[in-house]
């Protein structure tokens, strides 16, 4: 458990967000140590700055207003004492005149650096000079450094920094929680519908990636619920339509052996044209399940199309013409041999216009028509004014044993497998095949074949 959480995506996620923000807090604190100390720095030297100009008018003052060091020695102990500094003030012969700490030794003891040192100018004379050695008086109170300030910044920085982190660390938490959440639907989902349990949904919100798999995951489903449900069917829509002529068979051949009825030519003829229906049955199962697996074997070469058209109209026109239906082929002239398995394809167009011819009522018009499209394609129409289709059958007329009215297809021994071998045997051949209708109006059955 501890180690699936450790590879989880929620892991690695807060994991990445912590590295992320210790890294930009690790970066900040530098960049602000940096430039804080070099500013306090700064700022320290310029007080500094500011504090011994201060001090050197003070001095300055006193011995001009009292025309000599008298009083020099009180003033550079205020000084002192209120700075914190070593103050010195020597005469032109370098003579000691005020030393804010007298007993302390040689100025140059508590200022190794040397210390600073100003001139004391009076009426633009140099009288002396102050030697100052700021921060060197060990006896006092040291003043509160700026650079404290620097720790303090660096200290409330750490604190901000951990405290963001923590609240980051939670919030991302959560948030990746709610993010990941329908994911784990989706696997979730997926495990049970891998168990075969196809009826499986997820409930995608949003317009986000995960959401848009989830989208897919849903229609990839219904697709394969679809594809269960018409392999359950299948196998009862065979076993369906091999019993219809089995049992007449077994019927008849009972009826002979019980001597009530004779086996004559007719009965023979009637036996045998149910046996015949069987093996076409079979023969077409045989060709759809070998177009569905891609192993029908087609001989193509190129061939005309118009002539493969006119033997078909041929074959079907005693059927039309016993129907009073009306036959005719319109084919656009110069149209280039077509590379196709003429069996193949005269089969394809023998069961449109059979469908055609049944469809149409007395009276009316089946007409094929052939042309060039676009693209390297001929195209074949077989239209018919006939009943037509219903909108809500069309997007399964070309499925296996569908039918729109199936107690009207049983009585002619149409399996509902016609539409299906057509579809695919054109796409055995690279090609496609669709369909229009009008209700009441009529259909229109085109399929496209590429020419080479
Ligand atoms: P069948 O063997 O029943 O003809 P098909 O696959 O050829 O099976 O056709 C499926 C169904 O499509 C038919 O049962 C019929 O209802 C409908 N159909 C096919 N062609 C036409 C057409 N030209 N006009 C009207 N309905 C048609």
């Amino acid at each position: 458990m501890a180690t699936r959480w450790f590879f989880s995506l929620h892991f690695r996620l807060i994991a990445a967000f912590a590295l992320v923000l210790a890294l930009a807090l690790t970066g900040i604190s530098l960049y602000v140590g940096y430039t804080s100390g070099q500013d306090t720095e700064r700022l320290e030297r310029d007080i500094d700055d500011a504090r011994l100009a201060k001090m050197n008018l003070l001095v300055t003052k006193s011995y001009t207003e009292r025309r000599g060091w008298e009083g020099i020695q009180q003033a550079v102990e205020g000084v002192s004492s209120l700075y914190g500094w070593r103050v010195l003030v020597m005469d032109q012969d370098r003579k000691i005149r005020a030393d804010s700490h007298l007993d302390f030794g040689q100025f140059g003891d508590l200022a190794p650096n040397g210390g600073r040192t100003f001139p004391i100018l009076s009426r633009g004379v140099t009288v002396g000079s102050v030697l100052v050695a700021t921060r060197e008086a060990p006896e006092e109170t040291p003043e509160p450094s700026v650079s404290l300030l620097t720790t303090a910044l660096n200290r409330s920085l750490l604190w901000t920094g951990l405290a963001a982190g923590i609240a980051g660390i939670l919030l991302i938490s959560l948030m990746s929680r709610r993010m990941l959440a329908p994911v784990r639907e989706l696997s979730s989902a997926a495990r049970l519908l891998g168990q075969g349990d196809t009826s499986q949904r997820v409930s995608p919100k949003g317009r986000d990636e995960v959401a848009e798999l989830g989208r897919a995951f849903n229609s990839m489903a219904s697709d394969l619920e679809r594809a269960d449900q018409q392999r359950k069917s299948l196998m009862a829509d065979i076993a369906h339509e091999l019993r219809t002529p089995l049992s007449n068979v077994q019927g008849y051949l009972e009826a002979i052996k019980d001597g009530l009825l004779q086996p004559d030519g007719r009965t023979i003829d009637t036996v045998h044209e149910q046996v015949m229906q069987l093996s076409r049955l079979v023969e077409d199962l045989r060709l759809l399940a070998l177009a569905e697996a891609g192993d029908l074997p087609l001989h193509r070469q190129p061939g005309s199309l118009v002539e493969v058209l006119q033997r078909s109209l041929d074959g079907v026109k005693p059927r039309a013409d016993a129907r009073s239906v009306e036959l005719s082929l319109e084919a656009a002239t110069g149209l280039p041999p077509v590379e196709m398995d003429s069996m193949r394809i005269a089969q394809v167009v023998g069961n449109l216009l059979e469908n055609a011819i049944s469809y149409t009522p007395q009276g009316g018009r089946v007409t094929v028509t052939a042309s060039l499209s676009g693209a390297g394609l001929a195209r074949v129409a077989v239209s018919d004014t006939g009943i037509g289709i219903p909108d809500e059958d069309l997007p399964n007329i070309f499925e296996r044993f569908y039918r729109v009215d199936p107690s009207r297809t049983r009585a002619t021994g149409a399996a509902g497998l016609g539409l299906s071998i057509a579809k695919g045997l054109v796409e055995a051949h690279g090609g496609a095949i669709y369909v229009e209708s009008f209700p009441g109006q009529g259909s229109r059955f085109t399929f496209e074949l590429p020419l080479t």
